[in-house]
């Protein structure tokens, strides 16, 4: 199989996945495959289904809680699909290419309206999946389109307009399709006054968020009106863990990796914060990371 593989991408055996996702939790995958183009993308897709192989999308591991088990099939990384196009206001930009390198790039040509993503760490195909946001904007409010390989292994290029998306949801979610690439709009405007905006964003980040530690980001979407964060600190939750998952003390809808936690402590975690919140506030708090099942 690994020489069938080689036909699409760079393959890497036996890896292990607790270097591909911020947890740094998960077993070992048999596969990693990166394919060097959009068309091997395809074909690669068109490969592992037709011979019923199971396989599995990782961008960053930003946003994602990977099985302690380990993985009989391919993990697929688009790290090759990095390219990036600016022109007529627009950026076109592969999925693999990370969030920060589109805000670096169009902001080199005074394109200010992106940089409210940087902060979030992992790819485009990620942030498009989950309508990634912060600071009150969310990518969909400057997407285009989206093209995609969808469940029948066509290259389909969808407009916004057609995409159902809402916070921090994007019909991907829900849909077994690869996104290949996106257009986004750009605005022009002040550089140094965004510079500057990003520096208070950082700021901001690094004193309410343990970016220093293994985590994951939010682990639930705030509740309409209401912040997850804050009903897990009211319910007294901060620094409570099961072995080394812990709910971080500096934001309470952080959970971090303090050591060797695995991604059962975390979902044992998550499960106690979910009872405690039903049963002290009535609250169902819907999960923001996903969980991964082999
Ligand atoms: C410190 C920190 C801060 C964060 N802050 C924010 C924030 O402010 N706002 C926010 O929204 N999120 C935030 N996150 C969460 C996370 O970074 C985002 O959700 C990010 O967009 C996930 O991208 P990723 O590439 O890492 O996706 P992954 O975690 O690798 O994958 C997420 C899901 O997308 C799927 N996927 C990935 N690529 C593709 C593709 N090309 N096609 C189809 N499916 C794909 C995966 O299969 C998986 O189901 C934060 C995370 C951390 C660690």
């Amino acid at each position: 199989m690994k020489e069938a593989l080689k036909t699409y991408g760079e393959v890497l055996t036996n890896i292990d996945l607790k270097k591909y996702n911020t947890y740094g939790i998960g077993g070992k995958s048999t596969f990693l495959v990166k394919p060097y183009t959009l068309d091997d993308a395809l074909n690669l897709i068109k490969y592992l289904k037709n011979n019923n192989y199971s396989f599995y999308i990782l961008g960053g591991g930003s946003n994602v809680i990977l099985p302690d088990e380990d993985y009989n099939g391919v993990i697929i990384k688009l790290d090759y699909l990095n390219n990036l196009v600016i022109k007529n206001k627009k950026v076109e930009a592969e999925a693999g290419i990370s969030i920060s390198k589109i805000v670096q790039e169009t902001l080199k040509k005074s394109f200010v309206n992106l940089s409210f993503l940087l902060g979030i760490p992992g790819t485009l195909g990620g942030a498009i999946r989950g309508n990634a946001g912060c600071f009150g904007h969310e990518i969909f409010d400057y997407l285009e389109d989206v093209t995609i390989i969808d469940e029948d292994n066509e290259i389909v290029v969808l407009k916004k307009q057609d995409i159902k998306y809402g916070y921090r949801y994007s019909e991907f979610k829900e849909r077994n399709v690869i996104i290949l690439k996106a257009t986004l709009k750009l605005e022009l405007g002040d550089v140094e006054k965004t510079k500057q905006e990003i520096k208070e964003h950082q700021e901001y980040r690094k004193n309410t968020q343990p970016i220093d530690a293994k985590n994951a980001g939010s682990v639930f979407k705030n509740p309409e009106g209401l912040s997850a964060g804050k009903l897990i600190d009211e319910a007294s939750l901060k620094g409570f863990r099961v072995n080394d998952a812990m709910v971080s003390e500096k934001h309470a809808n952080f959970i971090i990796n303090t050591h060797k936690a695995t991604s059962s402590d975390i979902i044992e975690l998550i499960n106690i914060i979910k009872k405690k919140i039903k049963n002290e506030k009535n609250i169902d708090l819907e999960l923001e990371q996903i969980i991964v099942k082999w």
